[in-house]
């Protein structure tokens, strides 16, 4: 089959729909290859996207502005990053909001992560008109598509893109498979990729970032996200760029599809205590709300986990208070009947939840230095006597002692919500040769191009790497046409 357009997508994850309704906007033809059997890609399983200044955040009186966002982000990354792109996407941010209402998508509010986050993170109203909880983006995904879908973009599913054509130096065209196995050429004036990594590929996970999928790192791998983008690129002289783990961390490897072993691991992160396989304390752990800082914690560790504390006096205290975090993913974590819904959880994965009647069975149990824990414990309830924790210095108000009769430990592990980075882009998204030149008609979008982070996910400016997808999709749609139209 062969076919003609302005612009070639190559995926449609909230990169490459964005792209695709915004070179459609801007009056070029579009044709989109997606993969997988529906549209949306990881964004289907994710919230809402990071904006500042939208309209949402004005009406609600947020003092946040971009220029100040800009420079918390900026210096977080050490200005490590290039600061031009990341300036061009947070400007655009507020806006892409608007334009996402505009078009039919409803957001809660723009919310924080954790209580030291900013409230950037614009949650995604599902349009059942459920509360929203993790996939509430996926209602964002469908009225993208049907938005591109009326500005008559044209979706091939179930056909990934497996070349990018080059002739005379310049982009011009993409080869994809559909279903049936019968090839399609596509020739265009220009080429967007927005295939969002290689999470689900780990012996590129294994080269590119050194972590070993499912031993000591287990993020979210989203079947056929294995680096085609990526590598289509670098076939045809694109660079390579920096490539790395979205990395979250200090929650179980059971996956988010067990949401009771969710909702109770959920209890571990309340901030009491954590120790290393050698039973001591080794944070402050209320940082580890943030759990792209959790990540680091753990990389330090020799076994790359960490060991979640609890007693039966402390869930009796958060029975009759109430825990001291609250989440807008974890919802729905308490901790009615805990004892008997651990015990079972500590039977469907005994590598990952303990319990004991003695710190010292449970240390064994865990495998813990038995005699380091029983001191960090005495250690950490003096500190809660004292009022004052001379170790870290964390708030008072998390420090609760351990003296119940009944023990319990989760491990906590490096998880992530995919990868990022692997195509050099200039600030413009153009896609770059080895020697910075930008390859003609070439853009890049979404997780395939993000390196913005200096290696740490910011979590301070929540829903930032659905941000950067949606507004460098919505920004490489737009130059990419106007390349496109030019060319005529
Ligand atoms: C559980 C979870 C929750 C998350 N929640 C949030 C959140 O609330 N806020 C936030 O900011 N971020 C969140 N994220 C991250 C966010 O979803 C991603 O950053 C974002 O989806 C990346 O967008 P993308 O378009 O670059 O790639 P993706 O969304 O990964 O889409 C890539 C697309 O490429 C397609 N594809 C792959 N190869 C080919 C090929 N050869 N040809 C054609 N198509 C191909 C895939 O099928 C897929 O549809 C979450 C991630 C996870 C795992």
């Amino acid at each position: 089959m062969k076919l003609t357009a302005d612009v070639g997508i190559i995926a449609a994850g909230p990169a490459g729909l964005c792209a695709a309704v915004s070179a459609s906007e801007a009056g070029a033809s579009v044709v989109v290859f997606e993969k997988a059997n529906n549209v949306g890609g990881t964004a289907n399983m994710g919230m809402g996207p990071f904006g500042v200044e939208s309209r949402i955040q004005k009406a609600a009186f947020s003092n946040l502005t971009k220029e100040a966002v800009f420079r918390k982000f900026m210096d977080y990354v050490h200005w490590h990053t290039d600061a031009r792109l990341v300036r061009e996407y947070f400007w655009k941010s507020g806006d892409t909001i608007d334009w996402l209402e505009d078009m039919g998508v409803k957001f809660i509010g723009a919310t924080k992560y954790f209580p030291d986050s900013d409230a950037t993170w614009h949650i995604v109203q599902p349009e059942d008109g459920s509360l929203p909880g993790p996939r509430a983006a996926t209602t964002m995904n469908k009225v993208l598509y049907k938005k591109a879908l009326e500005l008559g973009a044209k979706f091939y599913l179930e056909t990934p893109a497996y070349k990018i054509l080059k002739e005379n130096g310049k982009v011009c065209g993409i080869l994809a498979r559909n279903a049936s196995g019968e090839e399609i050429e596509l020739r265009c004036k220009a080429v967007i990729v927005a295939t969002g990594g290689f999470g689900s590929n780990p012996e590129m996970i294994k080269e590119f970032t050194g972590y070993d999928f499912g031993k000591n790192m287990f993020n979210t791998a989203v079947p056929g996200l294995v680096g085609d983008g990526i590598k289509m690129v670098w076939d045809i002289g694109g660079a390579h760029g920096r490539m790395t783990i979205e990395a979250t961390g200090g929650r179980t490897p059971v996956g988010d599809g067990d949401m009771e072993a969710v909702h109770l691991g959920f209890v571990f992160s309340q901030a009491n205590l954590t120790v290393n396989k050698q039973g001591f304390r080794i944070c402050d752990e209320s940082v580890m709300q943030n759990t792209s800082v959790a990540a680091n914690i753990i990389d330090e560790q020799t076994d790359k986990r960490i060991y979640n504390i609890l007693d039966d006096s402390i869930i009796k205290k958060f029975r009759r208070n109430g825990m001291p975090f609250t989440s807008s993913v974890f919802g729905g974590s308490d901790v009615d009947n805990f004892d008997e819904r651990f015990t079972k959880l500590t039977e469907l994965y005994p590598d990952c939840f303990f319990a004991a009647d003695s710190l010292e069975e449970l240390a064994e149990k865990a495998g813990i230095n038995a005699d380091n824990l029983v001191e960090t414990v005495e250690e950490y309830n003096d500190a809660c006597d004292m009022n004052y924790d001379d170790v870290f210095g964390k708030s008072r108000k998390y420090l609760l002692p351990y003296n119940g009769k009944r023990f319990y430990a989760a491990i906590g592990t490096i998880g992530g919500y995919g990868t990022l980075g692997g195509i050099k882009v200039n600030w413009k998204q153009e896609v770059v040769d080895s020697g910075n030149n930008p390859i003609p008609g070439l853009w890049g979008a979404g997780s395939d191009i993000n390196e913005i982070y200096d290696g740490t996910y910011m979590f301070y400016l929540p829903g930032n790497t659905m941000g950067f997808a949606v507004n460098t999709g919505r920004i490489a749609g737009e130059r990419a046409a106007e390349y496109a139209l030019d060319q005529d």
